[in-house]
């Protein structure tokens, strides 16, 4: 009895933790970029239930067992270790506890792990639909894991809040699909669970932050590896001039990784290219000075009425910031370029340079999003939070003190903080005559 009131506590907590943050739960097609003929799933930590469609096929599946979720004649074939179940419309792992980790290895894809639930359909006789049902922040660390390098939790708190402004603002972008958002650049990159602390650390610190205009609304948050020194004004790269999306100077973005690049062309691919594609005269002594000798000091939307995007599109150019010269030896045209991505909004590696200098996080939001500001959930509860940065602050602290040591899987620290919190909650919160009245009154377990 004692443990059945518990776990009505605990999913009462996590209910309420939940809707405190603004979305409670996302679904994100998985290999969306892949075609996947077969797929096995085994598990990593905890307790799944398998179902097939709506009945329950095993109540239990936990570390030893692999599922094979096949496409069928409609629907998929469902295995478990080799005992094959029959086809069903949908294959449903259930995770049974919060710290549930499903590792999943399609056939010819690399591994991935993953948390939360899995939903597996088929498009056609070649092709599955995997989705992973997740809760919304635990799907967010996974993202910035997957659309950022670095090792301070800041630079992992910027990239959470703009990315969770983006999600916030796009839940609708895959819905005539069935799900809220695909794993691949098209919406945001979530190719594995975030499986680094300080990762998780970032994202939980950013919990209620959003970026929001003068008005209050999400703003939207482009980002790009690297501006080059300086950022461009949204309207010389997409249509719509927003006004948070300014070009800035941006000397953070300097002596990078991506603040540099040369590419070589030779001379009449670089001039046909514009006669042919775009109608310029190439034999006029002026166009074609223009042509190898254009500069840019300060970011251009244009080169001789030709949009840079175009360009940089045609060549597969790292991005539209680059100045033309003319190798005096081979005669080839060289461009020198500056910044890597489409130069709108942030430049992930100028956050990293600015963390790095010690700036703060909203100050440089501010700095690339001009004019927007930085807005808190009030509803986000603040011990959740607190106790969460806390614990996971001290599992770092001890990963430090023992660098190198080697963990079996039940030490992974995902499953060890969940473990620390739900105990941290039972603790706090755990009335048993309170819980009694309305535990069993509300909730059929
Ligand atoms: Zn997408």
């Amino acid at each position: 009895m004692v443990k059945r009131i518990i776990k009505l506590l605990c999913l009462t907590l996590f209910l309420t933790l939940s809707t405190a943050t603004f979305a409670e739960r996302v679904t994100v097609r998985l290999f969306s970029n892949n075609r996947i003929e077969a797929i096995y799933v085994s598990f990593d930590l905890g307790i799944y239930s398998l179902y097939g469609d709506s009945q329950l096929l095993e109540p239990e599946l936990g570390e030893g067992m692999t599922v094979e979720v096949k496409p069928a004649a409609n629907g998929v074939s469902i295995a478990v270790n080799g005992y094959n179940y029959g086809t069903f419309q949908t294959a449903v792992m259930r995770a049974t506890d919060t710290a549930c980790i499903l590792c999943l290895n399609p056939k010819g894809v690399k591994q991935r792990t993953y948390e939360g639930d899995l939903l597996i359909s088929a498009f056609d006789r070649s092709n599955l639909k995997i989705i992973n049902d997740v809760d919304f922040e635990t799907y967010l660390a996974g993202v910035v894991q997957s659309e950022i390098y670095g090792t301070n939790s800041d630079i992992f708190r910027v990239q959470a809040i703009i990315s969770r402004t983006w999600a916030l603002r796009n839940m609708k972008k895959h819905k005539a699909d069935g799900y809220n958002f695909c794993d691949y650049v098209h919406c945001q990159a979530y190719q594995n669970r975030c499986v680094r602390p300080d990762i998780m650390l970032g994202t939980m610190q950013s919990s209620g932050e959003t970026i929001v205009d003068k008005d209050g609304n999400l703003i939207d948050t482009p980002f790009h590896s690297n501006s080059g020194g300086q950022t461009a004004n949204s309207e010389d790269v997409w249509r719509a001039a927003l006004p948070y999306l300014r070009s800035v100077k941006d000397t953070f973005s300097f002596h990078m990784r991506q603040s540099d690049w040369t590419k070589v062309i030779s001379k009449d691919k670089w001039l046909n290219y514009f006669a042919k594609t775009h109608k310029l005269n190439t034999q006029d002594a002026s166009v074609r000075n223009t042509l190898l000798t254009f500069t840019q000091n300060e970011r251009q939307a244009k080169i001789m009425g030709v949009q840079l995007t175009r360009v940089r599109t045609d060549f597969g150019l790292k991005s539209t910031f680059f100045t033309v010269t003319t190798d005096p030896k081979s005669g080839d045209v060289v461009l020198n370029g500056h910044g890597y991505g489409h130069g709108v909004g942030l430049s992930q590696e100028g956050t990293i340079r600015m963390v790095g200098l010690g700036i703060a996080y909203d100050s440089i939001i501010r700095h690339y999003y001009s004019g927007a500001k930085i807005h808190y959930d009030p509803s986000v509860s603040q011990r959740y939070v607190q106790n969460f940065v806390t614990e996971i602050t001290k599992i770092i602290e001890e990963d430090k003190a023992n660098p190198g040591k080697k963990k079996s899987k039940k030490d992974d620290w995902l499953g060890k903080l969940f473990r620390v919190r739900d105990r941290m909650d039972r603790e706090e919160e755990y009335d048993p005559e309170k819980d009694l009245k309305e535990g069993e009154m509300k909730v059929e377990w």
